[in-house]
């Protein structure tokens, strides 16, 4: 598909809901106790298939799509949120969000407006990427909206602790150091020290670190030393569909 075919395509899809989400379970380290899901947005393509949002983020932003597609990634999420709790479950929600809209005005009033479905607004957690960040002007104002909310923040993909310290003007209740550094951490030393410097300085800034693409028991039992406070990926479980979500739940339920 060339890029406007591309664009066309996913205006066309926001608008006729061939969107879905999947949601990744995020457990704690120490325990493994289910604490949350992040929120993936897919795309059922007609005739390609499901696409990754990695072949349609960017250009989603190349065309001013990006606040459609994440307001409704947010009234998703938060919909099925309210079904969660409706039935008990208190699991928290959290969702990609693009630094750029976090100064869009017309963005956050929708953003606030479908956050009233929400009546725990403490369970959710708004997750910017540090690379997304420092790409645009310091959001400070658009951040301390969601904040007032009751919305939680959290500073996604870090790779190391500069891009931490770059982005602490801000205060985050969650930083998720990047897939390919959790990765590495548990093959390799400079890996892990900087895994444990992270963990540590974001404890310093009075944040919880949760550790993303885990994919072994090596991972977790560093995670474990280094004091990281929850952790998601394919050790623990793939993002799921919303039934496959409660049968894996169900399941470790059964054998606990
Ligand atoms: P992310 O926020 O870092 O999400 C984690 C990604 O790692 C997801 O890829 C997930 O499927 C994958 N993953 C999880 N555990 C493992 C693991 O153990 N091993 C490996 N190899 N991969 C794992 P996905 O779903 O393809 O999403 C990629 C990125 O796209 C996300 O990275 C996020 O930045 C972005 N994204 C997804 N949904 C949205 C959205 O609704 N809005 C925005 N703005 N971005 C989104
Ligand atoms: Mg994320």
């Amino acid at each position: 598909m060339s890029d406007t075919e591309l664009q066309f395509e996913l205006g066309r899809a926001i608008t006729e809901n061939e969107l879905f989400l999947q949601y990744q379970p995020r457990v704690l380290v120490t325990t493994r106790e289910l604490r949350g899901v992040e929120a993936l947005v897919r795309w059922h393509h007609r005739t390609r298939g499901v696409v990754p949002p990695a072949e349609f983020i960017a250009a989603a932003e190349r065309s001013g799509l990006m606040r459609d597609l994440e307001a409704w990634v947010i009234r998703e999420a938060m919909l099925q949120a309210a079904v969660w709790q409706r039935d008990g479950a208190r699991v928290g929600v959290s969702v990609n969000i693009t630094a750029p809209l976090l100064a869009d005005e017309s963005f956050l009033r929708l953003a606030e407006r479908t956050m009233k479905i929400q009546r725990d607004p403490g369970t959710v957690t708004f997750e910017v990427a540090a690379t997304s960040l420092a790409a645009v002007e310091r959001p400070i104002a658009g951040l301390a909206r969601l904040r007032e909310r009751g919305i939680r923040l959290a500073l996604d993909d870090v790779t190391g602790l500069d891009e931490l310290e770059a982005s602490s003007w801000n205060r985050w209740d969650y930083v998720k150091p990047g897939r390919g550094l959790v990765t590495e951490a548990g093959r390799s030393d400079a890996a892990g020290a900087t895994l444990r410097a992270l963990v540590a300085r974001a404890t310093e800034l009075g944040a919880r670190t949760q550790a993303v693409g885990v994919e072994d028991e090596a991972t977790i039992a560093l995670l474990l030393e280094t004091g990281a406070y929850s952790m998601q990926g394919y050790a623990i479980a793939a993002p799921l569909g919303v039934k496959e979500l409660w049968s894996w739940s169900e399941g470790r339920r059964r054998s606990a």
